[in-house]
């Protein structure tokens, strides 16, 4: 009788799980036969009641029709996955797609590629260089005394040496002090360059720089300039104003009024402030230029003797011109915004303008 009604559950089992088309008739039906409230378990429960001839037989066929009711369930799974379309049914596909928008480039890159336009016309190369430099490249090599003050952390993001130095010996850390930092200027990789490439030489070198400071709104802790430097004998300081002035064209589109005034770095002898006129307010004198009508714009002058040197170049025999753009300003200049921080506010909104 229980024999019987065990033939027939699997049976009937293994007929609905052959028409089952979905996982989920599946897992209903394994709940149906194999559940703990399932027909098997009620049939299995009524075994007791058998003769004790007959218990173990019908406990051997209930287990047997367990696994291939259980068996027919896997292999359905099977064939409906292998059958089944990666698309959700659901999917309808003559719905009109959303549209992608199109992005572009931010207004500071734009005018990095656009001041490359330029020089690259003028047959200069593009060098980079990473983000990381050492004490020896940023501030050694360029003639800045040991006390400088841009040495401190209060200008530069200086880097914490590994905690094995500490286990090295005196020798050593002083090699190994050599300090890693954030470059706080781009004007090491001009002497790296001249290291590897030797004089004569024009080249540009642009890319982010990290200053230890507080914001406002001609300040950014992070920002990017844009150097170039010519190497080159006898280049004079005539030559290094109509390069200015042919780069700003260029660049604005039009004849763009610029002054030097003296000034003093450490890398450079003699050193120049290159001023240019505000283009936001053409000179009148507004907020972005403190009401001026010029604005500082690039530092420059011919490198300093000891910059050759480290350079490996002879300072009697080679001389040049180092001009180190403020990017943010161009762009500030180009566009007549007048607070620095809106190019990094990452406000969509802001920056759509420029596309
Ligand atoms: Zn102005």
């Amino acid at each position: 009788m229980l024999q019987q009604e065990l033939e027939t559950l699997l049976k009937e089992a293994v007929a609905a799980i052959n028409e089952a088309q979905t996982n989920s008739k599946l897992q209903e039906l394994k709940q149906k036969f194999l559940g703990k409230k399932g027909t098997l378990s009620v049939i299995l429960k009524s075994i007791g009641k058998a003769s004790a001839e007959e218990r173990p037989l019908l406990g051997k066929l209930g287990n047997e029709v367990k696994n291939s009711i259980q068996a027919s369930l896997d292999s359905k799974e099977v064939e409906i996955l292998e059958n089944s379309s990666y698309i959700d049914t659901d999917f309808d596909v003559s719905l009109p797609g959303s549209q992608i928008q199109a992005a572009s480039l931010h207004p500071i890159t734009q005018m990095a590629y656009d001041l490359n336009d330029a020089f690259l016309s003028l047959n200069f190369e593009l060098f980079s260089e990473d983000d990381i430099t050492s004490e020896q490249y940023a501030f050694d090599n360029l003639n800045f005394p040991k006390e400088h003050p841009a040495r401190e952390s209060m200008d530069t993001y200086w880097l914490k040496p590994g905690a094995t130095l500490e286990e090295l010996s005196t020798e050593d850390y002083e090699k190994a002090s050599k300090r890693l930092c954030l470059r706080p200027h781009l004007t090491g990789a001009s002497v790296r360059y001249l290291q590897a490439n030797g004089a004569p030489a024009r080249f540009v070198y642009p890319g982010q720089v990290f200053r230890n400071e507080t914001t406002d709104a001609r300040h950014e802790r992070a920002f990017f300039q844009y150097e170039a430097l010519i190497v080159d004998k006898d280049f004079s300081f005539a030559s290094g104003k109509l390069l200015i002035e042919t780069i700003l064209e260029k660049v604005f589109g039009h004849h763009v009024p610029v002054r030097m005034r003296a000034g003093y770095f450490p890398f450079v002898e003699p050193g120049f402030e290159i001023d240019m006129q505000c283009q936001v307010c053409v000179g009148k004198g507004c907020s972005v230029c403190n009401q001026v009508g010029w604005l500082e714009v690039m530092p420059g002058g011919v490198p300093h003797p000891n910059v050759l040197r480290a350079a490996g170049l002879d300072p009697e025999e080679w001389s040049g011109f180092y001009i180190n753009i403020g990017l943010d300003r161009l762009v500030m200049m180009r566009y007549g915004i007048d607070d620095v921080r809106l190019f990094h506010s990452t406000d969509l909104r802001f920056l759509e303008q420029y596309k």
